[in-house]
C-alpha cells in the first residue's frame, strides 16, 4: 500500500517501454570446440532497441555475433539470458509460440534460401498459406503485388535457378515483406551477390526504409548503412562497443577497435 504522503514513486526504469523492438542483456554461448563442457560467450549481455520505422545497423568483423544476434530475435536460437521486448511483451519466454511471433517478422539471409523445387510465386505464397492460412487466390495476389513492387512482375512462374542472384534475393525480399511484418532482420543479404548486383539490392532496400519499414540490418556495405541507418551499432566479441549515428560511429570513431575495424574495409 503507498501512502499518499510518502516518498514519490521512483522512475519507472525503461525496460523496453515505446519501443517496437527491445533487447536487455542478452546473452548467449554456444559449447566451446576442444574444451568439454566449456562455453563460447557470442552475446555478453546486448542492449540494444529498435523503434518503430526506424533502421538500425550491425556492423562489426566477421565472428562478432551479428547473426547470432538477428537468429535470438527471430527466436531462430534461445538465448541463455536476457530479455528480448516486442512491443514490450518478452518473446524469449520460450512457454510462448515462436510462431505467432515469427509471423510479426520478416528475415532475409545472406544466401537467398528459396526453394528450388517452386516457382517464385510458391516460394512468396508459401508463408502466407501455411502460417497465415491465407486464401491460395488471396495469397497469390498479395504474392504478384509484392513482386512487382521489388521489379520481379515477370519473373512470377521462373523458379529460382532461372533468376539472377539479385532477382532471388529481391524475391527473398519480397517474401519475408508479404505478410506486413512489423520488423524486417536482414542478414548481410548482398554478401553473396556479385559485385554488379549488389546496387539493385540496396537500391530496393534504401527504398523500404524511406516507405518507413522498421529494419534490423547487419551489413559490411558501410555506404549503405551511412545512406539507411538511424543508428550504427558497432558489435566487437559479442558486445556493442560503439553506438551512434552513422556519422558518430563511421565518420567520427570513439573507440580504437571501431576505427581498426573501419581502417581494415579500406
Ligand atoms: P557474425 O554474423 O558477426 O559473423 P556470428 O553471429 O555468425 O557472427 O558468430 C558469432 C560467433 O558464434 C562465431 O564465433 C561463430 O563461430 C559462433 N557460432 C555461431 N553459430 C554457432 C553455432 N550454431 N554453434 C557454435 N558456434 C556458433
Ligand atoms: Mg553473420
Amino acid at each position: 500500500m503507498s501512502s499518499p504522503y510518502g516518498p514519490a514513486a521512483p522512475a519507472v526504469q525503461d525496460a523496453g517501454a515505446g519501443h517496437l523492438l527491445s533487447l536487455r542483456g542478452v546473452r548467449k554461448t554456444f559449447p566451446a570446440p576442444g574444451a568439454p563442457g566449456g562455453r563460447r560467450v557470442v552475446l555478453d549481455g546486448i542492449d540494444l532497441d529498435v523503434d518503430a520505422h526506424r533502421c538500425v545497423v550491425l556492423v562489426g568483423s566477421s565472428g562478432s555475433g551479428k547473426s547470432t544476434l538477428l537468429r535470438v530475435v527471430n527466436l531462430l536460437d534461445e538465448v541463455d539470458d536476457g530479455q528480448i521486448l516486442l512491443d514490450g511483451e518478452d518473446v524469449a519466454d520460450p512457454r510462448l509460440d515462436a510462431n505467432r511471433v515469427r509471423a510479426r517478422m520478416g528475415m532475409v539471409f545472406q544466401a537467398y534460401n528459396l526453394f528450388p523445387h517452386l516457382t517464385v510465386l510458391d516460394n512468396v505464397t508459401l508463408a502466407p498459406r501455411l502460417v497465415h492460412r491465407r486464401a491460395r487466390a488471396e495469397a497469390e495476389a498479395a504474392a504478384v503485388e509484392m513482386l512487382g513492387r521489388v521489379g520481379l512482375g515477370h519473373k512470377v512462374t521462373a523458379y529460382p535457378d532461372q533468376l539472377s542472384g539479385g532477382e532471388q534475393q529481391r524475391a527473398a525480399i519480397a517474401r519475408a515483406l508479404v505478410n506486413g511484418p512489423e520488423l524486417l532482420l536482414l542478414d548481410e543479404v548482398t554478401s553473396a551477390l556479385d559485385p554488379e548486383l549488389v546496387g539493385e539490392v540496396l537500391d530496393l532496400l534504401a527504398e523500404l526504409r524511406a516507405e518507413g519499414r522498421t529494419m534490423l540490418v547487419a551489413t559490411h556495405e558501410m555506404g549503405f548503412a551511412r545512406r539507411v541507418a538511424d543508428e550504427v551499432c558497432f558489435l566487437h566479441e559479442g558486445r556493442v562497443h560503439e553506438r551512434g549515428t552513422p556519422e558518430q560511429v563511421l565518420g567520427d570513431p570513439q573507440r580504437e577497435r571501431t576505427r581498426a575495424f573501419l581502417r581494415r574495409l579500406h
